[in-house]
C-alpha cells in the first residue's frame, strides 16, 4: 500500500497501516468488491495515490444489507443504556485516535488543520439520548383501556455521505441511527470513503457489533444507486447534490421508503449598515473559504446595504489577500479542491460570473507554480456588481468564490437573501435588534445566525435545510428520533 510521505512529522500517515486497501467493510469483515475491481483514492493536494477501495455494486450491497439484517435482531433487542455505552466507547477511541482521523480527512479532502475534531462530540451527544427514546401513555374514551405509543427502530437503514466532510458526516447519521436499534449500511463518496472506513473500523473496536456499521464503497451510480433501491432498506439519508437527490427521492419513492435529505446552499451573509464590521468581515472571510468553500452551508452571498458597499467590499478584499493556500502539511487557511472535476465546475463559474458581467474583485483563476501545479487550487474570489438573477447568484459553485449583492432597504435584503432555490445556512450582522429579529423570522432558511455563523458554540443545534437545501434535520435531539417509528399499543383491561 502507498504510504503518503510529508514534509511535517505531524502531517505523516501511513494510510495502508490503518486500513487494508481495495476492500470494504462488511459484517465486520474487510471485503473485496464482489467484481474484484477498485477504486483509487487520491490526495487532491498532490494527485498521489493514498489508497485503493472497493468498487462496490448491487452485489456489494446486498451482501452488507444482509449482514445489517443478520445484526439487526440482537441489536435492537440490547439494552439502549448498552448501546449508549458502546457510543461512548466509539467516542472515546476516536478521541484516542483523532489525530489519525483528522489526518486521513485532510489527506482524503486535501484540507488543512481545522482544529479539534467534531466527532467524538458528536457521538457523545447522541450516546446520551440513547436511553432516553420514550413513548406516550394516551388518554381513553373507555375506562378500562390503556393506549400508548412506542418508538421502535425502522430496521436496516441506509446513508449516503459526500466527500466534503466525510468523518462528522459520517458519524452524524449513523450514531443516531445506531443509539435508535436500526443497524446501517453508509456509502461513502468514492472521492473520499477512507474516513468512513476508518470510522467503522474503529466502531468495531469500541465493541459495537459485526454487522451493526457497514461501509460499502463504490461509485453513486453503482454501489450508491444499488442502497435506496434495496427491498431490505427501510429507511434512507442524503446528503449531497440536489440532482442525485431527487435520484435518491425517485429510488425511495419506488420502494416506499423514507428519507431525509441534505442537499445544496446559497447562503447569504446579510450585511446592515450599523453591522460590527469588525466581527463580520473575518467571519464572512472564513464561511467562504473554510474547506475551499465546498460546504453546503458556505456563505457564498454578501447581501450588503449599498451604503456601506465599498467600505466592505474594500475590507473583505484586503482580507481574501491575506488568504493562505496550500497543501494540508502546511499551516494555511485554505486547501485545494477535491478533484479534476471540482475544478473544472469552479473555473467554469469563475468565466461564467465574468460573462454575465460580474466584476472580479480579487482572485479569479488557477493557481500555479511550485506545489500548486501538483493540486487542484484555486485562488478565493470575490465577484462585485452581481444581480440576483445571475448564475453566479443563483447557483451553488461548491468553491471559494463570494458573490457581493447591494440592496437598499430592509425589504430588498430579505427578497435577494430568499431570492434562491436554496434555503440552507444565513448570516445577519447588525446591532439592531428590532431588525435582526425580523430578519431572523423573515429569512427561509433551517438555519440562522445573528452576528456570528449559524451553530458557533451551540451543541445540538438541528442541522437542515429549507426548500431546495433538504428537509429533516441531523445533529440535533430530534434527529434520533427521525430513526425510529411510531407504534400505537391499545390494551384491553376488560378480560
Ligand atoms: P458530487 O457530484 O459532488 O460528487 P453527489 O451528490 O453526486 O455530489 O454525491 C454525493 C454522494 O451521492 C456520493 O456518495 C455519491 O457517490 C453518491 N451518488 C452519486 N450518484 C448517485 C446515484 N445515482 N444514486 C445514489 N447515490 C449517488
Amino acid at each position: 500500500m502507498t504510504v503518503t510521505v510529508a514534509k511535517e512529522r505531524d502531517a505523516y500517515l501511513d494510510v495502508g497501516s490503518l486500513l487494508p486497501g481495495g476492500s470494504h467493510l462488511i459484517g465486520g469483515e474487510w471485503t473485496p468488491a464482489a467484481s474484484g475491481e477498485v477504486i483509487e483514492v487520491i490526495n487532491p493536494a498532490t494527485k498521489e495515490l493514498l489508497s485503493t477501495v472497493a468498487r462496490g455494486a448491487a452485489d456489494d450491497v446486498d451482501a452488507a444489507v444482509g449482514a445489517a439484517g443478520a445484526a439487526l435482531r440482537s441489536w435492537r433487542d440490547t439494552s439502549p443504556t448498552l448501546r449508549g455505552q458502546l457510543l461512548y466507547r466509539w467516542a472515546e477511541v476516536c478521541r484516542v485516535h483523532e489525530h489519525e482521523i483528522d489526518l486521513l480527512e485532510r489527506l482524503e479532502v486535501g484540507r488543512p488543520f481545522w482544529g479539534p475534531s467534531g466527532i467524538p462530540g458528536i457521538l457523545t451527544y447522541v450516546a446520551g439520548l440513547a436511553d432516553k427514546i420514550t413513548g406516550q401513555t394516551l388518554p381513553t374514551s373507555i375506562p378500562n383501556m390503556l393506549g400508548m405509543t412506542l418508538r421502535e427502530p425502522y430496521g436496516v437503514v441506509g446513508s449516503i455521505i459526500p466527500w466534503n466532510t466525510p468523518g462528522p458526516l459520517t458519524v452524524a447519521d449513523v450514531a443516531p441511527a445506531v443509539a435508535a436499534g436500526n443497524t446501517i449500511v453508509v456509502k461513502p463518496a468514492e472521492d473520499a470513503p477512507l474516513t468512513a472506513l476508518l470510522l467503522g473500523k474503529l466502531a468495531l473496536e469500541a465493541g459495537i457489533p459485526p454487522g451493526v456499521v457497514n461501509v460499502v464503497t463504490g461509485y453513486g451510480p453503482e454501489a450508491g444507486a444499488a442502497l435506496p433501491a434495496h427491498p431490505g432498506v427501510r429507511r434512507m439519508s442524503f446528503t449531497g447534490s440536489p440532482e442525485t437527490g431527487s435520484r435518491v427521492m425517485e429510488a425511495c419513492a419506488k420502494n416506499l421508503v423514507p428519507l431525509h435529505v441534505e442537499l445544496g446552499g446559497k447562503s447569504p451573509q446579510v450585511v446592515l449598515r450599523d453591522a460590527p464590521l469588525d466581527r463580520a468581515i473575518p467571519t464572512i472571510v472564513r464561511a467562504i473559504t473554510f474547506n475551499t468553500g465546498q460546504v453546503c452551508a458556505a456563505g457564498s452571498r454578501l447581501v450588503v446595504d449599498e451604503k456601506i458597499h465599498d467600505q466592505v467590499v474594500e475590507a473583505l478584499a484586503s482580507a481574501f489577500e491575506k488568504v493562505t493556500v496550500g497543501p494540508w502539511y502546511e499551516k494555511v487557511d485554505m486547501g485545494p479542491l477535491i478533484s479534476a472535476k471540482q475544478e473544472a465546475r469552479v473555473l467554469g463559474y469563475l468565466d461564467v460570473g465574468q460573462q454575465e458581467g460580474a466584476k472580479v474583485v480579487i482572485g479569479g483563476h488557477k493557481l500555479s507554480g511550485g506545489t500548486y501545479d501538483s493540486g487542484f487550487f484555486v485562488e478565493p474570489t470575490i465577484f462585485d456588481g452581481v444581480t440576483p438573477e445571475m448564475r453566479v447568484a443563483q447557483e451553488e459553485i461548491f468553491g471559494p468564490v463570494l458573490s457581493v449583492l447591494t440592496y437598499e432597504d430592509e425589504q430588498e435584503a430579505l427578497a435577494i437573501a430568499n431570492g434562491t432555490r436554496y434555503g440552507l445556512v444565513s448570516s445577519i450582522w447588525t446591532r439592531d435588534v428590532g431588525r435582526a429579529v425580523r430578519l431572523a423570522k423573515g429569512i427561509e432558511a433551517g438555519q440562522v445566525g445573528i452576528n456570528t455563523t449559524w451553530s458557533r458554540g451551540v451543541i445540538g443545534a438541528p442541522h437542515g435545510g429549507y426548500k431546495h437545501s433538504g428537509f429533516g434535520r441531523t445533529m440535533s435531539a430530534e434527529s434520533i428520533l427521525d430513526y425510529t417509528q411510531l407504534k400505537s399499543v391499545v390494551i384491553n383491561g376488560d378480560v
